[in-house]
């Protein structure tokens, strides 16, 4: 483990804001336990032990009793940081918890920007980069399959395929070290051999963890699900519906949703992102007109594409080849056709497979329409609960690189290069893989990741 470092003292409300039973103030840094018990009545907090609780008052400079609390003590390096740190729970009262955090800054310690806490546990070997950015995914977590990602990778999941995937490339290296060594005394062939083996292996192995960003992206981001159809198709409804609330405003008028609107609905632990479009038609008026333009656009980033068609009215020819247009726009997103108010539905074949027909005023169908969005969003997909997912782009971009630069020491060997250009990509790879776990990193990319968390974190 690195070294601890313990800086100034930084100090911020670790709960949410607002009322509650009680509130916590992390403090964390040099003399974070002596400064605390400047204006600590109780106990010497500089004699306890590390992992105590302490009951007693923060008093103010004027030495007036700001609060009763109770305080935990950690000492370095065994807290959250590395760090000295003391956690104070007080009353949970937006005016209490600001008033004791105010007079802990009163004793010179600084505000804590967002995500401090947690850079300086990634700075003190407490946490790789991948498990810090895990804490913001949970704390960010939608559903349960979000949840369940993000502690695959806070436990160290991902940072334990990257080591492997390092250890992979250090042989070959050494492989290729060997090979120039003996280079005069033919023992080159075998050895070639098994280098290309192992490169090959390596190279599938992170082709199989890449495969899973697809799933990761879905699970952790939430199925971009955008529903279309013509004006009172029931689009509203079955947002209604499904989301249980009156989310989208339904009327009998044509063309009242104008703009996207936009609701969270879970099911079976995935998040759906459902985006009612504006009716697809042409239109004179400009509000719906930008409305519709932005369902063009909430339609190409679509993850899984909902057609409804209103059952009650006859098709018409223009629908048909709206349909299979969009259709065959959709390319390889999963598309769905659904007919709507099978209850009101209209004598006569449709000369159309309908993936399902439902009522959404009646619940007709409803169960099984749930089910056939998460069987669609996820088909051709991997994902089995307990496989690790990579969620993250950053990680994503850092895999494809280091698969490339495997990928060119393979083209090298194939081509006979010497052992010193396989060297210069091989080294490029084990790079690639320090920027995912942070052994290689630099400010900007460290400011982005840490600005995703809240303060007190
Ligand atoms: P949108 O324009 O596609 O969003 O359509 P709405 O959801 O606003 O629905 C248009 C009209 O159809 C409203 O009067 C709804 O009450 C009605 N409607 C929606 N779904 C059903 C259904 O399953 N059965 C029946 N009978 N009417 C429905």
């Amino acid at each position: 483990m690195t070294d601890i470092t313990q800086k100034k003292p930084i100090a911020a409300i670790a709960t949410p804001v607002g009322e509650g039973g009680i509130a916590v103030i992390r403090v964390s840094g040099l003399e974070a336990i002596a400064t605390v018990n400047e204006a600590f009545k109780g106990k010497d907090l500089t004699k306890q032990d590390s992992h105590t609780v302490h009951f007693g008052k923060i008093m103010n400079k004027q030495n007036l009793p700001v609060d009763e609390v109770l305080v935990t003590l950690f000492h370095s390096p065994k807290s959250y940081t590395g760090e000295e740190t003391v956690e104070i729970s007080c009353h949970g009262g937006v005016l209490v918890t600001q008033s004791v955090l105010e007079t802990i800054l009163a004793l010179g310690v600084r505000s804590a920007e967002p995500g401090e806490f947690t850079q300086r546990a990634f700075l003190n070997g407490k946490l790789d980069l991948d498990q810090a950015e895990a804490v913001a995914d949970l704390i960010h977590a939608k559903s349960s399959k979000a949840v369940d990602a993000a502690h695959q990778q806070l436990e160290g999941r991902l940072g334990e395929h990257i080591k492997k995937f390092r250890q992979q490339i250090i042989d070959a290296t050494a492989m290729v070290e060997l090979e120039l060594d003996f280079i005069e005394e033919d023992v080159e062939f075998a050895n070639k051999e098994q280098l290309q083996k192992l490169l090959e292996d390596l190279d599938t192995e992170i082709a199989e963890l890449l495969e899973t960003y697809e799933t990761g992206r879905l699970v952790k981001d939430g199925v971009k699900t955008v529903l279309i159809g013509r004006p009172n198709a029931g689009k509203s409804t079955l947002l209604n519906t499904l989301v249980g609330s009156d989310r989208a405003i339904v009327t009998e008028i044509a063309g009242t949703t104008r703009d996207t609107i936009d609701a969270d609905w879970s099911y079976d632990g995935l998040l759906f992102k459902l985006i009612d479009t504006a009716g697809l038609r042409e239109t004179q008026d400009v509000v719906e007109a930008e409305g519709v333009k932005r369902s063009q656009k909430a339609f190409e980033q679509a993850d899984l594409v909902i057609y409804l068609k209103d059952l009650s009215q006859s098709f018409t020819d223009q629908e048909r080849k709206e349909i299979a247009d969009f259709q065959s726009r959709a390319k390889e997103t999963p598309f769905i056709l659904i007919g709507t108010k099978a209850d009101i539905e209209l004598e006569g074949g449709w000369r159309t497979e309908f993936d399902l027909k439902i009522s959404a005023l009646e619940g007709e169908k409803i169960k099984d329409l749930k089910k056939l969005l998460k069987d669609r969003a996820l088909e051709n997909k991997h994902y089995d609960a307990s496989s690790l997912l990579v969620t993250s782009t950053r990680h994503r971009d850092a895999l494809q690189k280091t698969k490339e630069h495997v990928d060119s020491a393979l083209r090298a060997l194939s081509q006979g290069m010497t052992g010193d250009f396989l060297s210069i990509d091989l080294r490029a790879a084990l790079k690639e893989l320090g920027t995912i776990t942070g052994e290689i990193t630099n400010e900007d990319v460290l400011d982005s990741i840490f600005s995703r968390f809240c303060i007190g974190k």
